[in-house]
């Protein structure tokens, strides 16, 4: 079984033999503050069904836990713990008041119905609300998970405690305390990391081909950002199929085709490619929008893309991430790149608990503004120790963690 946190491990270690942090600070960051794992239960069925659910607590020295719920067959601790810590650094690389968590459930939701879907969220959620609250733990969306689900748990968290709080969650629908431009927040971010990469190496969205690895709220909200700032998107994914047109695809007649078939596979315009072969196509940009573990040490020699950027979180191993550094290839990480997700749940979080909500515009002008001002530090840290942009990001984040570990000590 593969094991996403011993990656973490890994990335921490390479990250200690380029600066010095507090080692006392390293051992805490070696393990999670608190893991709950409860027993998620569907009743309604004529076969009572268990399910594994697992929220993992793992460092609120910046602020209250933060970080989304997933619901996926692969859901297992070692992920979910891997997923929490990189929240922890993604906070602190975004620097916002905010620590790191991540929950889960073992489950295939495509094997559920609506109300199956929601009896799910509804027993998980009840049972790790102890744990949850407005200024403690915040969860979000993830992989398998959405506004409606939020708005659920907001509701089970009223019964549980006697009060609507809409402070307790992210990605919310607008209805139900949600902040315009949430939906789009981690694609928007990655956009704008991607359009100030372009500018500093000179080039132009016309001039850029690009692949999606992915067509969930990240991977398809990039390629219709993408599409309409003009970038030439050759390939995309789903988990069922990769489609690519070398002269391009027709991202609306995609994004109308997903909505009604559940799929891109057997788009008209375009080839059907697996969804190994897609990563290994000639492009400009590869954009690995899905899962952890993509690009591994078996088919890191084979990208040919020259700038990998991670909207799924952990999609490059340590392993892979050494082929690529000596290839050449730049990868923007996770922790930077996919990070307008979470700032965004910051700034929903801050329209919550003043109750007035701001415009859209207004969202996504101080989403530029923060993640271009990571992008730029991070970007600094990448020259001054020489290294990659994932170990810059981690130095960055880590200092930042650091600083707040010695002042909580006095
Ligand atoms: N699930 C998203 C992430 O991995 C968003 C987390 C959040 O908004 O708390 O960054």
């Amino acid at each position: 079984m593969k094991n996403p946190f011993r990656n973490v491990l890994t990335q921490l270690k390479k990250t200690q033999k380029i600066i010095n942090i507090d080692q006392r600070l390293i051992k805490h960051l070696k393990q999670p503050d608190k893991i709950i794992q409860v027993k998620v239960a569907l009743n309604k069925t004529k076969k009572l069904r268990i399910f594994k659910g697992y929220r993992v607590q793992y460092n609120n020295l910046m602020g209250p836990y933060k970080g989304g719920i997933r619901y996926d067959k692969h859901v297992n601790l070692s992920e979910v713990k891997a997923l929490a810590f990189w929240m922890t650094l993604k906070c602190g690389v975004a620097q916002i008041p905010m620590g790191g968590g991540k929950g889960g459930v073992s489950i295939d939701p495509d094997k559920l119905n609506e109300e199956q879907l929601e009896e799910l969220s509804r027993d998980y959620f009840k049972k790790i609300s102890p744990d949850i609250g407005s200024d403690l733990d915040i969860p979000a969306p993830d992989v398998n998970t959405n506004a409606k689900i939020m708005d659920v748990f907001v509701d089970e968290y009223a019964k549980f405690n006697g009060k609507k709080d809409y402070g307790i969650v992210t990605g919310k629908s607008l209805k139900n305390g949600g902040s315009k431009g949430r939906e789009e927040a981690t694609s928007m971010g990655g956009l704008i990391i991607l359009k100030q990469h372009l500018k500093k190496i000179r080039k132009k969205p016309q001039d850029i081909d690009m692949v999606i690895q992915g067509f969930g709220n990240a991977g398809a909200n990039l390629a219709k950002l993408c599409y309409k700032q003009g970038f030439k998107i050759i390939a995309v994914s789903d988990s069922k199929s990769g489609v690519y047109n070398k002269n391009g695809l027709d991202i609306n007649k995609l994004l109308i085709q997903k909505e009604k078939k559940g799929s891109v596979k057997n788009f008209k315009e375009a080839t059907n490619i697996s969804n190994e072969k897609l990563l290994e196509l000639e492009t400009d940009v590869l954009a690995p929008s899905a899962m952890e573990n993509q690009i591994t040490q078996k088919n890191a020699f084979k990208i040919k893309s020259p700038l990998i950027i991670e909207l799924a979180n952990g999609p490059v191993t340590p392993k892979a991430d050494e082929i690529l550094f000596k290839k050449n290839i730049d990868v923007i990480p996770d922790i930077l790149a996919n990070s307008g997700g979470v700032i965004v749940s910051y700034f929903e979080w801050l329209q919550n608990k003043k109750g007035r909500y701001w415009s859209k515009q207004k969202v996504f002008e101080k989403l530029k503004k923060y993640i271009l001002n990571s992008f730029v530090q991070v970007d600094e840290n990448k020259k001054k120790y020489q290294t990659d942009f994932r170990t810059a990001a981690y130095i960055f984040s880590l200092k930042k963690l650091e600083k707040k570990y010695i002042q909580s000590l006095k």
